[in-house]
């Protein structure tokens, strides 16, 4: 059975890179029907903080990767890896120096395996330095613990970041001093920026925590990490979960670097939000709106309902929901000044929000085809263009030039506060 592991170490937040190596790994146990197991590389006691370790889980779990089986923690089985490092100062393949335990590397000696990426790849044991396996505080090294714990936990597929290509044939030999079956290795390629070097802070959000906070759904976060860097043999974008787990193979990976373009994930995310079933969108609008301390339990969720209906094909992200909120149940709207200046200072503005706020105070129903009917009604009255009626009428009662349909917006807005906000303006 395939057995895959991710193995973070809890010094930072997860971030962009490391869950795409995360869902990598678990496509690959989904799609074999295999195991997800979740290691913590802990050795390093004074940088790993337990606040670390919670988020790392919390994004896991938030991008639907459930992991099989219980955590394995580094810093719990330090005996473990000094009794292998024994084991091997016995059998004269290491030495101790001090309080240390240090690995003697063969010189003039080929290593080789072959990535299911990259195919074979080549070291020569000359540029093997010496290896530490157990330091002189008694935590052990990362190449070593991780050779232990891959061999003991019976991992059959290592699949992490090509940063990591250059340790492999020091956990080789180790692999082969220890008498241990040497798994698989796919080196995944590095996730790079716009500009082709390394995706760092310096671009933006790289922790998945702010890609949530900036209001990007899960569903459309997990789709543009699978499809970075793979593809499943045509053009799709639009991939749900159970088609990639379906498709995905780890031998299908690039070779080559695969670049964030943020412009592409918020393309996305807006897909995802548009083609999203509407209750649960409601769900997660309430709830990020909950998160940003926009709303509290006293929330009108069925008019909620229908304004979240009108505007879904024009957010591109959960965020944009927190203004949309604001046009709707601030008793003081934000007026975008230049678009009051456009359609609200000109010399016939007032007029028409006059004639136009006359018009809709006798209509007998306030509804979407009654609002239409009447400003279509008053435009070939007044010989004007519906649409000189509908952008100054839009700016007054939203204060914006952009957003849902007009007419929808006032039905779900209702005549009083209609009236009220267009008086403002007579
Ligand atoms: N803790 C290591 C890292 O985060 C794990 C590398 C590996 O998967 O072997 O880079």
């Amino acid at each position: 059975m395939v057995r895959v592991r991710f193995a973070p170490s809890p010094t930072g937040y997860l971030h962009i890179g490391s869950a795409r190596t995360a869902l990598f790994n678990w496509l690959y146990a989904r799609h074999t029907g295999g195991q997800f197991i979740l290691r913590i590389e802990d050795t390093d006691k004074v940088r790993s903080n337990p606040e670390f370790l919670d988020e790392i889980l919390g994004s896991l779990k938030w991008l639907f990767m459930e992991w099989d089986g219980e955590l394995t923690f580094q810093s719990k089985r330090f005996d473990l890896y000094k009794k292998y490092a024994e084991a091997l100062v016995e059998k004269k393949l290491a030495f101790r120096e001090g309080a240390a335990i240090i690995f003697k590397v063969e010189k003039e000696r080929r290593v080789f395996f072959d990535d299911m990426i990259h195919g074979r790849i080549d070291f020569s044991t000359d540029e093997i330095k010496d290896q530490v396996l157990m330091k002189s505080d008694g935590t052990p090294t990362y190449n070593f613990a991780c050779v232990v714990d891959d061999a003991q936990m019976k991992i059959t597929h290592v699949i992490r970041g090509d940063d990591h290509i250059s340790n492999t044939p020091k956990q080789i030999l180790l692999y082969n001093a220890l008498g241990f079956e040497i798994p698989q290795f796919a080196h995944i390629p590095l996730i790079l920026s716009k500009d082709g070097g390394r995706l760092s802070k310096r671009h933006g959000a790289t922790s998945i925590f702010e890609y949530k906070n900036m209001g990007f759904v899960a569903e459309a976060l997990v789709n543009y990490l699978a499809l970075m860097g793979w593809a499943p043999g045509n053009d799709v974008e639009i991939l749900p979960i159970a088609e990639m787990i379906k498709l995905f193979d780890v031998k299908n990976v690039n070779k080559t670097g695969a670049t964030f373009d943020m412009d592409k994930l918020g393309w996305l995310n807006s897909q995802y939000i548009k083609n999203m079933e509407i209750n649960k969108l409601i769900a997660e609008t309430k709830e990020f709106l909950k998160c940003k301390g926009v709303i509290d339990d006293k929330f009108d969720e069925k008019k909620w309902g229908e304004i979240v209906l009108a505007y879904k094909e024009r957010t591109r992200t959960l965020e944009d929901f927190v203004s949309v909120y604001k046009i709707f149940f601030n008793s003081e709207l934000e007026y975008d000044e230049k678009a009051v200046e456009k359609y609200l200072k000109k010399p016939n503005s007032k007029d028409i929000i006059v004639k136009c706020r006359a018009v809709l105070e006798k209509l007998p129903a306030f509804d979407h085809n009654s609002i239409e009917g009447a400003y279509r009604k008053l435009a070939d009255e007044l010989k004007m263009k519906p649409a000189e009626l509908i952008h100054p009428t839009r700016v007054a009662i939203s204060g914006k030039t952009v957003g849902a349909g007009l007419f929808e917006m006032m039905a779900i807005l209702g005549r009083d506060a209609v009236l009220k906000r267009m008086e403002k303006f007579c």
